[in-house]
Parts: structure tokens; sequence; C-alpha cells
């Protein structure tokens, strides 16, 4: 595996959110010196925060898949979650509503899922979704260690016999018709393959391989933190300072001093400048390689994910509506092709509407709820669409939906925020998605951009934009696989609290 070249005593990382909070932790847990730079005032990045009249908003995330992997970055420093971090699980994970009216509850755990499909759509179905988490837990064994998790140098250095394995578990068809394969009522089927707009690309386009994401979503089980999701962040970020790491809020990376093929300092909007032996970039691909003034050399541009509009509502309490909803319009195929290749709002959307305050009322003032609701809409690449012109019409539209579809009234809602992909813009991400690159075929593993750049000696990438990829557990991973870029692979053998030092003994 290639690593950085020459000293890496003192690395700078340059952004705070879950990527650069990753790197952080395992860099000081093997003993290095590190300085986090992060333009804005707090942790967390894109999992952003808000407080608008007592209301406590997550603008990112909602979703925390896979706590295993949040445990391992803690881990890393010989800390405990539990000591940082409440984890309250989200039972059911999700709640399913379709168009037709039907509706089902999306549990983890086995037995109660497999009744829950019964009653749904009859002990056949039942059956094949047996098979189908069968399926997916094999292909999560697959998968994981060998491809998610894991640095490539090349599309050679993949592992041939873990190659072998994908390809005979359907790896390299598409998400949709392997779901199929199990799963024939279409209702059902969207159940287990509406992440794969997470990954920006239509059920019937994505690779079968990143249903491992339903894997994660519908099997390894949903959680929400107490205080929401910035306290993630904001556990992290403390863990990092216990172990040492050095924090610098308010400070924008403006420049990368070189010498050669090696970046030496790192200069910001405050006038300083801090010398490094190394630094890990955690920032947009294309503000990256404008740090870098480097020139990619892909045939093809990069193709940023899909966009979202974003709404956060304040009503009366209504304990009817779950932590999470999915509500399913009539058209599903259609939807996707408005969105991905057609440059449209969807014509029959599908929603996501959460209620953080379902699991913690503290996050909005007594006797009242948040609501999020996510409309997942084209980039600004492939839309023409003047979102500061009707950003605030089309939210009216999709509020108006979500009360149809949830039933309810929503008494007393108050639109507290509208956010629009003209906002992510703002916030320099490329093309106004706040969900980086696509998980095409040629934007998957060693396809992705690298998180090492050919003539850079001592830069590494993390992050949502290179390897393995978009989400809270993917760009966790990235930090660790960073941090394996700049000291190598390491494994953790046994670990010890001490504050200020490396706490984690490698080999
Ligand atoms: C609306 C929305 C919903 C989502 N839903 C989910 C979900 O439910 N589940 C899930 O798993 N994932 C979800 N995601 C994706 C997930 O939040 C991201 O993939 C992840 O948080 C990205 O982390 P990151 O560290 O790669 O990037 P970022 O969070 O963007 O971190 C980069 C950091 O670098 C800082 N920075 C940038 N430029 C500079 C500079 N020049 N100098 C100093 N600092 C700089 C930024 O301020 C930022 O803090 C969602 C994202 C959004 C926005």
């Amino acid at each position: 595996m290639r690593t950085v070249k020459g000293h890496s005593d003192h690395v700078v990382v340059v952004g705070a959110g879950l990527a650069g909070l990753s790197t952080a932790i395992h860099l000081a847990g093997r003993g290095r010196s590190v300085t986090v730079v992060e333009r804005d005032a707090v942790p967390g990045g894109r999992m952003g925060r808000l407080d608008v009249n007592g209301y406590r908003i997550d603008t990112g995330p909602t979703v925390l898949t896979m706590p295993a992997v949040l445990e391992e970055v803690f881990a890393a420093v010989g800390e405990r979650m539990a000591d940082r971090l409440e984890l309250l699980p989200v039972d059911p994970a999700y709640h399913a509503r379709f168009a037709d009216g039907r509706t089902l509850e999306v549990h983890s755990d086995e037995d109660r899922m497999v009744r829950a499909v019964t009653d749904f759509a009859g002990a056949g179905q039942a059956e094949g979704y047996r098979r189908l988490r069968h399926w997916l837990s094999r292909l999560y064994e697959t998968e994981f260690d060998r491809f998610v998790a894991a640095n490539f140098d090349s599309p050679l250095s993949m592992s041939i016999p873990a190659l072998a394995g994908l390809t005979a578990l359907g790896g390299f068809r598409r998400w949709d018709r392997k779901v199929g394969e199990f799963i024939t009522d279409p209702m059902l089927r969207r159940v287990f393959t509406f992440q794969s707009l997470y990954a920006g690309v239509a059920p019937e386009q994505a690779l079968a391989a990143y249903a491992v994401i339903a894997h994660m979503d519908t099997m390894s089980g949903v959680s929400f933190p107490r205080g929401g999701m910035r306290a993630v962040p904001d556990a992290l970020a403390a863990a990092a300072e216990t172990a040492g790491v050095r924090l610098r809020y308010g400070s924008t990376v403006t420049e990368l001093e070189r010498t050669g093929g090696r970046v030496v300092a790192v200069h910001t909007d405050q006038g300083e400048r801090i010398a490094c032996d190394a630094v890990v970039l955690t920032t947009e691909l294309h503000r990256t390689y404008e740090l870098l003034a480097h020139r990619s050399r892909r045939p093809v541009a990069v193709r940023p994910a899909p966009s979202a509009v974003v709404l956060h509502v304040a009503c009366a309490q209504e304990t009817r509506i779950p932590h999470h909803s999915l509500l399913f319009g009539h058209a599903w195929h259609a939807a996707f092709r408005e969105i991905i290749d057609e440059g449209k709002v969807m014509t029959d959307p599908s929603l996501l509407v959460t209620r953080p305050t379902a699991s913690d009322p503290g996050l909005a003032p007594a006797g009242r709820d948040l609501l999020y609701v996510l409309a997942p809409v084209p980039n600004l690449a492939r839309g023409q669409i003047d979102w500061d012109r009707v950003g605030a019409d089309y939210a009216g539209e999709v509020l108006e939906l979500a009360r149809g579809r949830l039933g309810v009234e929503l008494r007393e809602a108050e639109v507290l925020r509208v956010v629009t992909p003209a906002d992510w813009a703002r916030q320099d991400m490329a093309a106004g998605s706040p969900f980086a690159l696509a998980h095409t075929f040629a934007q998957t593993g060693p396809f992705r951009p690298a998180n090492m750049i050919r003539g850079l000696d001592n830069v590494v990438l993390a992050g949502g934009s290179t390897v393995p990829g978009v989400g809270i557990p993917p760009v966790l991973i990235s930090g660790r696989l960073a941090a394996d870029r700049v000291t190598g692979h390491r494994q953790r053998k046994t670990s010890a609290v001490g504050a200020g030092s490396p706490v984690v003994r490698v080999s």
C-alpha cells in the first residue's frame, strides 16, 4: 500500500467534519501530533446544526447506521463511545407509507420484520425476505473489509478471490434486478432499493454491490443520538481534544505551501502559517484540486450526485408521526429518471420525513415538534431550476404533500427554514449537491477519485468525495483509511486512556 513519504510527525487535517475528526483521532491514537483547521465555528461540517427559536435543528444527516464504525473511532484513542454519546434506538427504523394507502414498519429484527412483511404482502414475500436478508448478510461480509474499508492503489490491487466472491453473489449486476430475485412485490422492493438514491444512482442502474446500504439501513439498526445529530461531532471533537489534537475553528485554509511534491505548510485566512509534515484534505474534490493546483486526468468529468430540498418545520406536538417516515409516491422509476437524467423535480415525489422529537423531545419547546422533510431534486449541473425564485413555492407544495401522505393536520405548522440546491452551492458544494459524487460504476472503489494523488508525496484525501464514499459510516472509514496512508496500516492491539498522549499501542 502506498503511504506518504518522509516524516509524518505533525499532520494538518483540513476540515472538522466527520472525516476530518475521524482522521485526526486515528492519527492521534498512533502518536502523531495533529492540528485540525476548520472554517466554521463548530465541528460537524455537513452534519450541521441550526438553532431557531428554541428548536435544535439537524441540517444534514438524520439516519445514523452502523454505530460500530463510530465506536471504532473512539476506540482508536482508547475511549468508549458510551462515555461520550447516548445513542437511542429508532425502532421501527422506518415507517413506509405507500401512495395506495398501504403501510409497513421496517424492523431490523428478523422475526418482527418477517411478521410485518407477511401482513403486508403474504407468506411468499416473507420467505423471499428471509432469503434477501441472507444474501445481504453475505454481501456485507464479502464486501466490508475487503472493498469498503480497504485502501487500493489501483484496480489491480483488488483481491482476486474477493472479486470472484462478489461476482458470484451478483454484486456486479443491478441492484433492483437482484432484489427482484427475492421480492416480487413492487412496493416491498422499494424498501430495499430506495437507498440507491443515497448513492446517487437509480435502483435499476446501481450496482447490486451497493445493496450493502440496505443491509446497514434495514438490518444493522438505526439510532439517534440524544441531543440531536450534532452530538456526534461534538463527542468526536471532545475525544480528539482529550487525545491532544489541536482544533482551530474559524480558520479557512487558503493556500498550501509546496516544495516540489511536498506540502510544507498550510496558510489560513487568519494570516497563520502552520508548518506540517503531511496534510489530509477533507474538502470537496473541486476545492481540494484547486488548493493543490492539481488537474484531474480523468477522461470524463466526475458526476455529482442528485441534490435535495430540505424543509425544517415546527408544529404542535403530533405523536402519530414516527421518527422516520418514507412517503412513497405512485411513480418510482420515472421519479429517478426525472431528477437524475432529465433535471426536473419529481412529478409525483417520494419524501423522507423525520421527527427527531419522537426520540428526543428536548429538541423543541414543550408541546411542539420539529420535522425535517427531505425531497430529492436534481443537482444544478443537471437541472436549470432557479431555486432562489421557486424554492419557497416548491417547499409549500412539498409540505402539503407530506401533510396529506402522513394523514395528519400538522397544527400550527411554521416553516423555520428551507434549504435548496442554491444554498448547498453557496456552501461550496459542487453542483449544489450535498451528497458529493454519485456512486456510479466509474466512481466506485478503485475508480473513485483516490485518496492519494500521484506526484504529491505527503498529501492524503478523506471525506465523501474520495473512497469509500458518501454517508456517515463511509466518511468515518475514510478517516481511518487516510490515517493508514500516513502511518501504514496498523492492527490495534491494546488500548489505554491518557490525555494528550498516544493512547493506542499498535503493532
Ligand atoms: C441534507 C443531508 C442529508 C444527509 N443524510 C444522511 C443520512 O441520513 N445518513 C448518512 O449516513 N449520511 C447522510 N448525509 C451524508 C453525510 O452527512 C456526509 O457524507 C458526511 O457528513 C460528509 O462528511 P465529510 O467530513 O466528508 O464532509 P464535510 O462534513 O463537508 O466536512 C468538510 C469540512 O471541511 C470544512 N472546510 C471546507 N473547506 C475548508 C477550508 N478551505 N478550510 C477549512 N475548513 C474547510 C467544512 O467547513 C467542513 O466542516 C447527508 C448529508 C446531507 C447534507
